[in-house]
Parts: structure tokens; sequence; C-alpha cells
């Protein structure tokens, strides 16, 4: 019953006619291991959560200490709590310096949701501005402001006024006005197929949210927590956004999310209305200091050093005549071919002989790697000639 496949797609509500369809019972380091004694080297962190590996031992640590003291006690915004308070302080030591105050959810999406309302709130404006091939989540909002045309369609109507712009092009940034509230897009575009811009267009990107007083919203709920080498990718270009927001590995494999602003725009949140925005779950304790231990591992660990290094060998392994592009920073990678159907024979073969990797929600015929950064040199190599022969084999 405990992995019954049938029990899976019956009472369980699918997302895809198409599930991985795998049994994991325990998960360590880079390693997933099904009931049946199979183990899997995961070459995608579950998608960009498992930035410091599966149940680091700080990590782990960090989760008892705090389960052994309390659980949730109250919604998000009264109580004083050790692990949010500590969180709060780290991220602003870690943070420039407009980015001193943080927010806590339990999702990326509700990071977004909840960016786009404070900066409304700030602006008095409506206009949202986004970018064509974006991915920012599933709930209404950020669904609205996502690129994906195709995903939107059956929930319309949507959110009004929301202009898209394409990404890393100039010229499109004139679209963003004295009416616009906010200009959301994702430091590297990650569903999109692993899409860096240029210095040059972050950069002025920010000159025209300066000129226009439109906020700038940078979501990095897919590149942030060390993914691109840099604690936050925006680090690579000298921008820096007025909101952040983050999620996934911020947890180290527990849901919590932040949007992270100034210190004057959060007290926003507080008046005209009070309890204009709240949640019951975020700041939770448990995930808090989960998401503080990670932190300290990227940190004491000196994680962000060698994501270059590894990204480097990664991509000097994996190459052969059907690759068509590769695009990369840091440990995020995405390699295209011809079809989506090679893509989806690659991925399967690359899992029976146990690496898992996978495909991108806007991007079918590109195949992502995003292992954990604690990868050795030794699983780099494992991992690399098992998908080579995949792509062979393919
Ligand atoms: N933004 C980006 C860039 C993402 O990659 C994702 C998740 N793929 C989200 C937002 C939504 O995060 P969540 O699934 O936690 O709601």
């Amino acid at each position: 019953m405990d992995f019954s496949q049938e029990v899976f797609l019956t009472k369980l509500a699918p997302t895809s006619p198409y599930p991985f369809l795998i049994s994991i019972e325990r998960a360590e380091g880079v390693y997933l291991f099904s009931p049946n004694g199979k183990k899997y080297l995961d070459m995608i962190s579950g998608i960009s959560v498992s930035n410091v590996g599966h149940r680091h031992p700080k990590v782990v640590e960090a989760i008892k200490n705090q389960v052994d003291k309390h659980l949730h006690v109250m919604v998000y915004g009264e109580y004083i709590q050790a692990p949010a308070n500590l969180l709060a302080e780290k991220l602003s030591q870690l943070l420039p310096a407009q980015l001193n105050c943080s927010y806590f959810v339990n999702s990326g999406t509700e990071a977004n949701e909840a960016a786009l309302k404070l900066a409304k709130r700030v602006t008095g404006r409506t206009q949202i501005v986004s970018c064509r091939k974006s991915y920012h989540g599933s709930t209404h909002g950020s669904l609205s402001i996502s690129g994906n045309e195709i995903k939107k369609r059956t929930f319309r109507p949507l959110l009004p006024d929301v202009t898209f712009i394409d990404f890393n092009v100039e010229e499109d940034l004139r679209l963003i006005t004295d009416r616009t509230a906010c200009v959301i897009m994702e430091t590297i575009q990650g569903d999109a197929g692993v899409r860096v811009p240029s210095k040059n267009y972050l950069q002025a990107v920010r000159n025209r949210c300066d000129e226009t007083g439109a906020l700038l919203i940078f979501d990095e709920i897919q590149c942030g927590m060390g993914r691109t080498g840099k604690l936050f990718a925006f680090e690579h270009f000298n921008v820096v956004p007025d909101i952040l927001t983050i999620a996934k590995a911020f947890g180290g494999g527990l849901p919590i999310g932040a949007f992270i602003s100034s210190y004057d725009k959060m007290q926003l949140l507080a008046a005209n209305p009070m309890l204009g925005h709240i949640t019951t779950f975020g700041g939770n304790p448990v995930c808090c200091a989960s998401a503080l231990a990670v932190l300290n591992v990227i940190e004491d660990e000196k994680l962000l050093g060698t994501v270059e290094a590894k990204g480097r060998l990664i991509e000097s392994l994996i190459q052969h005549p059907k690759i068509k592009e590769v695009r990369r920073i840091g440990l995020m990678f995405a390699f295209d071919f011809d079809s989506a159907e090679r893509v989806n024979r690659i991925v399967e073969c690359a899992k029976q002989r146990g690496v898992i990797c996978y495909w991108f929600l806007s991007h079918p015929h590109s195949f992502r790697i995003a292992p954990p950064l604690t990868i050795t040199e030794d699983e780099i190599r494992l991992a690399c000639s098992v998908i080579l022969t995949a792509i062979e084999n393919s």
C-alpha cells in the first residue's frame, strides 16, 4: 500500500498524464533510494530545492532541535519566535542594505503574489510589467504574470493590466511607464530553458524603473540560493531589486518562501488596510530553522566557491553532436535537442540507469540539470557518463 501505484494514480490528484513514477523511500546527499533497493543520482535537486543535498545533517539537526521546542504557535506577525528572528537577521546581513526586511511565506508563488501586492501598495499604481516565457507560479496572480499562454487560456479572466515584454530586449523597456507599479522578472529565466540576460540589460531595466518610479522585483525562486555560484543571481549583474522573492532551495527541503524589501516599504503592509497581507503558516518555526541551517551550510562549507568549477566540469563532460545548444550559469543547465521526443527518451534512459534529469515547463526540447551544489567530482563523472550513454542511445 505504501508505494502502491494504483493509490498514487487514483487517490492523488494528478498534474500530468505522464508522472515520473519512481518510488522513493529515503534520500541522502545526492541520492534517492527506492524501496526495492534501486538508487538514483538526483541531477535536478527536486527541481532546484535540494541545493545543499538531501537531508543535510546540519539541516536535519536544526529541524529536530526546533521540533523539540515548538511547532506552529501563532499566525505570522504576532508572536516573537527565535527561528524567524534569526533567519531575518541573517538575511539582512547577507543582502544589500535596501533589502533589510523579510516577510516569510510558504511557497514561491505566494512570495510573488505578495510582492505584487506590495508594489501596488507602495506605488498606488496598478500596471504590472512581466516577461514573455517567464514562470512565476500557479496561483491566479502568478499565473497572470507568467508568459505561457497555453497554461493560462483556460483560467481567464486573470489579473488585468499586465503588460508583457521580451526578456533581454532593451527596446521593450519603453513599455515601462509612470503607470507601472512594478516590473517582475526572473533574474535568470528558469523554466524558459535557462536564459541568462546581459549585464547591460538588467542595468537598463533598473535605470528605467528608477526613471519611472516602478519597483523592480527579481524572482530568484529557482536561480537563488547559490544555484548560479553567487548566493543571489542578481549579484552577477551589479543590480539590486526593490523586492526579492525566494523559495525552493531556501528551506532545504521544507516549504518556505520569502519576499524581501526595505523596512520603509514593508511598513506599508501594516496600514491602509491593516492586515492587508496575512498568512497562517508563514514564518513556520521549523521551516525557518531549516532555512537558517541552509544559509549556514552554504557559508560554512564554502559551497559558492565550488559551483563554477563543477559547472565547467559537467559542461566539459557532456558533449555530444546531438546537443544543439547548451545554456549554463553556475550549476543551472539547459541542453537543447532537436525534439521533445528525444529529450523524453534521454530522460527515460537516464532514469533506467539510475540518474535523474528532467525537462522544462516551457521548453520541452531541452533537458535540465541542476544537481545539489554539494555534488562531488566523482559523482559528477558518474552521472555524466550515464547521461552521455542516454544521449548516445536515444
Ligand atoms: N518562480 C519561479 C522562477 C519558479 O521556478 C517557480 C517554481 N518552479 C515558482 C516561481 C513557483 O514556486 P512554487 O512552486 O513554490 O509556488
